[in-house]
């Protein structure tokens, strides 16, 4: 489709692996971000196999495996004695791979960003461009841009993340929901972690209104956590606000030694309020459509807001490189809608369920869910074993 233009708003996770796929159709496209730069807020992300089978299948496989860690195990442990409640095998024999056909990954988020950009060789990629607003018109749509600049399209796509400016054209302004839980997110080199039993797996260790998530990244050298404490409300205005290392600390008071130790020997200076969208009532409009945490922001205590926008993009770019069979711009952009909708919405859920469960008070309670984690991976198949190329309905007329 020589003439067909896609505009990006967002080079983040999402816009970058949208380039990518749209690239693979032949379909032209131009990515606008904000930044001066790539960066990424945040440390590390975690990728499972629905996520990096499609980096893959992009090509990204073996810079992707250079840059990142596979963690041993996915380990749950009480949050006192630090007793194993869990341990289903990631790396550890090729289990996880084995079960759901691609690696699990955790990675710098600097060095994805990095990684997904280089192999664009920079093509289409506009930094600088902070987007103010869009006009949509029946034969295409205007983007405007803070530096002055414009650029019409026939297709807009807000990959622009949880503050979405694309959002409210699409479905009007609509305000995030606090999760309830806030986190602390820090760094830490291994060695500073004596008190850590095994710094290889993927590790949660879960208690009374609180969790700790941890893996490493960067060779396995460090160790990248997020901090979770339930707090009855959030007042700012904010999402982010500063706040002594002692908040962290005094709030896992008690705790196994190993988790006190981690976000004490941090220099953590800011709590996050984990905040989600409550399902859009629509994801696109006539010429412009949402993906990502612009669609569909979750709290991130399954890991998968970047593994969904990742399936997203890839959706978007099937039915957008199938628009001829669709008919027009606009049916291509439902059927998108209609096979990521259920999903997401799915995954959100689970999101927050998980936190729930982590942070059972001790008792019969969370015996009963000692026992159904023995099982994890059953219950994970249908997030992780997940392919969305496999999942492109057939195009209509096809043989
Ligand atoms: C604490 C925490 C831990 C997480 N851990 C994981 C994890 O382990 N695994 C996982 O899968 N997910 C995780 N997530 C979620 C994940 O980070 C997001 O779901 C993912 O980054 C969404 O990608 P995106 O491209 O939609 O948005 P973003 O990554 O937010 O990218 C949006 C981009 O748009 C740009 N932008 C914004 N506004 C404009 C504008 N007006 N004009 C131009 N550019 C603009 C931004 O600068 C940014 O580059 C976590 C989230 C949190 C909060």
């Amino acid at each position: 489709m020589p003439d067909f233009r896609v505009a990006v708003v967002g080079g983040g996770i999402g816009g970058l692996v949208l380039a990518l796929a749209l690239r693979e159709h032949g379909i032209s496209f131009e990515i606008y971000e904000q930044a001066e730069e790539l960066r990424e807020i945040g440390a590390a992300v975690a990728l499972s196999a629905n996520g990096t089978r499609e980096l893959r299948r992009l090509g990204l496989g073996d810079q992707l495996e250079a840059i990142s860690v596979v963690p041993s195990a996915l380990v749950i442990r009480r949050w006192d004695t630090g007793e194993i409640i869990a341990d289903p095998p990631i790396g550890r024999d090729g289990a996880y791979e084995a079960s759901f056909g691609a690696p699990f990954f955790g990675v710098h988020r600097v060095a994805l960003l990095q990684a997904l950009a280089g192999r664009l060789s920079g093509e289409g990629l506009r930094l600088g461009h902070r987007c103010l607003g869009i006009e949509e018109r029946r034969s295409g749509v205007e983007v405007h841009f803070a530096n002055g600049a414009s650029a019409v399209a026939d297709v807009v796509v807000g990959a622009d993340g949880v503050h979405s400016v694309i959002r409210p054209h699409v479905v009007g302004e609509v305000r995030g929901r606090f999760s309830g839980t806030i986190g602390y997110r820090g760094l830490v080199a291994v060695e500073h972690l004596p008190s850590l039993p095994d710094p290889t797996p993927l590790q949660f260790w879960a208690g009374p209104g609180r969790h700790l998530l941890h893996y490493a990244i960067d060779g396995g050298r460090t160790i990248n956590f997020l901090a979770v404490v339930r707090v009855p409300e959030w007042t700012s205005a904010a999402w982010m606000e500063e706040c002594a290392v002692s908040d962290a600390v005094e709030a896992f008071a008690g705790w196994h030694p190993a988790v006190t130790e981690m976000i004490g020997a941090t220099d953590i200076g800011s709590r996050w309020a984990l905040h989600d969208l409550a399902p859009l009532t629509r994801w696109h409009s006539d010429r412009v459509v949402l993906v990502g945490d612009a669609a569909h922001t979750m709290v991130p205590h399954q890991g998968q807001g970047a593994n969904q926008t990742i399936e997203d993009t890839i959706v978007l770019a099937d039915c957008l490189a199938d628009l001829r069979t669709w008919g027009n711009v606009c049916s291509a952009l439902s059927r998108y809608e209609e096979r990521r909708r259920e999903r997401t919405v799915a995954v959100q859920w689970l999101s927050r369920r998980t936190a729930d469960l982590m942070h059972l008070p001790d008792g019969p309670q969370s015996a009963d869910r000692d026992e159904q984690l023995a099982d994890l991976y059953s219950e994970l198949a249908w997030i992780h074993s997940y392919d969305a190329h496999a999942a492109r309905a057939p195009a209509v007329g096809a043989a």
